[in-house]
């Protein structure tokens, strides 16, 4: 266990025009603004050496295997070897790890101006251009045919297709926010317009029987997302018909129904339903959010910060001790609990939000990758005299291998907060702050967690001014 601190460091400095968002089109008043993962840099300690690491796995990664599927469902000529495990083309969530791989290159990209792997990534998404225009005039675009959303919509057994677009849209997005790629975008909204089609035959109540059958990750955040870049409502309906009421109704009650969920699945709809209240300024689904993060931190979470065994919450509130096992805390749950923090934390910029983020960062992320391969686990196991498992490169692609690549390239995300002249340095990570807006440069430099005591070696270079602890 690592210590839990936060340092609120307040900048005295000429005032700065006031961010009104990620994407101009929130409606709520923040109390903390994310900085641009282009604005900080890592400097040398683990994480810069995790990120490294995974920088690497992502050049290796072959374009043309994780295209292979793809190309094949869209009747295009592929001879690429096939990858295995959960992308071998016989596995229904093939194409899964191409979102990840997307999401991961660009904020890679934001992150060290990596330009080749941009430029690989920009590859990857001209040739996805290419599958979309195979398939047809719809816009549907996957690995997989699109007879498994007919299965979805028929209550048919099927593994998780529109988590898998969930995947897809992310990427695309990502490459769009994080690169500028307007083929990224475009094709995304083609894949909503054939989306669009599809739902627009569900009735509601046929819909919810949809998502309590097929896990359908964050299709609710995706088209929250498209909204918020493109101001078209119709994405922000589409957001909403993907809400779980099975889910969110007992949370806007104050009830704590959790027990026997899928962790992986309940999690990525309450981000959803968190960037809806964002957008649209509900209180209910703010209720919803918060509710559910305290519950889930102060009452399901082990003292590493991670959650779930075996995929589920499996027992009522604080019954942790007979949890602990063999698959206890998936890491894509921590992935995505961390998700959910950073966004409550801009929400009201309180020190529990920032406490537990740095807890589940650096216990339940930061461990999770192999120091000598790069590669990353699925579990973490919590009980006693068990051993570390990692993917392997080629022949794995476990869902935690997909959030593991986004998670080493995107630790700059939640080092520094502002608010107009108010900084906030929420983790001890070696690193430098480009804050172009006020004209400073921030240079922290420690080597925790491997040394226990923070040293304060904050340097604010340019302007003038003061940082207090
Ligand atoms: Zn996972």
């Amino acid at each position: 266990m690592v210590r839990k601190t936060l340092v609120a460091a307040v900048l005295m400095a000429a005032a700065c025009r006031v961010c009104n968002g990620e994407f101009g089109r929130e409606k709520i008043e923040f109390k903390a603004r994310p900085f641009s993962l282009k604005q900080v840099r890592l400097l040398d300690g683990p994480f810069k050496e995790n990120m490294e690491r995974t920088r690497k796995y992502l050049h290796e990664l072959d374009s043309d295997r994780l295209l292979h599927t793809f190309r094949l469902n869209a009747g295009l000529p592929s001879s690429a070897e096939p990858l295995g495990g959960w992308e071998s083309p016989s596995v229904e969530v093939r194409g899964h790890i191409m979102g990840h791989y997307l999401s991961a290159c660009a904020m890679m990209y934001a992150s060290t101006s990596d330009e080749k792997l941009k430029a690989k990534a920009d590859v990857i998404v001209a040739e996805l251009g290419k599958c979309q225009k195979a398939l047809g005039n719809s816009g549907y675009l996957s690995a997989f045919p699109e007879t498994f959303i007919d299965r979805v919509e028929s209550l048919k057994g099927v593994w998780a297709p529109y988590y898998t677009l969930h995947k897809i849209y992310a990427g695309l997005i990502d490459m769009y926010v994080h690169c500028g790629n307007i083929q990224a975008l475009e094709i995304a909204e083609k894949m909503a317009a054939w989306n669009k089609v599809r739902l627009d035959k569900i009735d509601r109540v046929h819909m919810q029987k949809m998502l309590n059958q097929t896990e359908q990750g964050g299709m609710n955040e995706a088209f929250a997302n498209l909204y918020a870049l493109t101001g078209r409502p119709d994405y922000l309906a589409m957001s909403r018909r993907f809400n779980q009421d099975r889910y969110t109704e007992p949370l806007a009650r104050g009830e704590d129904r959790l027990k026997s969920e899928h962790v992986n699945s309940f999690i990525p709809n309450i981000i959803g339903t968190a960037r809806q209240y964002e957008l649209a300024a509900e209180p209910r689904d703010r209720k919803i959010a918060e509710y559910f993060w305290s519950q889930v931190v102060n009452h399901r979470s082990y003292c590493t910060g991670g959650t779930s065994n075996n995929e589920h919450w499996r027992s009522d509130p604080d019954q942790l001790a007979v949890q602990l096992g063999d698959h206890t805390q998936e890491s894509c749950c921590t992935y995505n609990m961390l998700k959910l923090t950073r966004q409550l934390f801009t929400w009201n910029a309180e020190t529990r939000y920032a406490d537990y983020y740095e807890r589940a960062l650096y216990n339940s992320i930061l461990s999770t990758q192999n120091p000598r391969t790069g590669m990353m686990m699925y579990f973490v196991p919590l009980a006693s005299g068990r051993w570390k498992m990692y993917n392997l490169p080629y022949d794995s692609f476990w869902c935690c291998t997909g959030t593991g690549l986004e998670n080493h390239a995107k630790y700059g995300d939640s080092i520094y907060f502002h608010n107009g002249d108010t900084l906030f340095v929420n983790l001890f990570i070696a690193s430098e702050l480009d804050w172009k807006q006020q004209g400073v440069r921030i240079r922290q430099e420690t080597a925790f967690p491997e040394q226990g005591v923070y040293d304060k070696k904050v340097a604010l270079l340019g302007k003038i001014g003061y940082l207090l602890f």
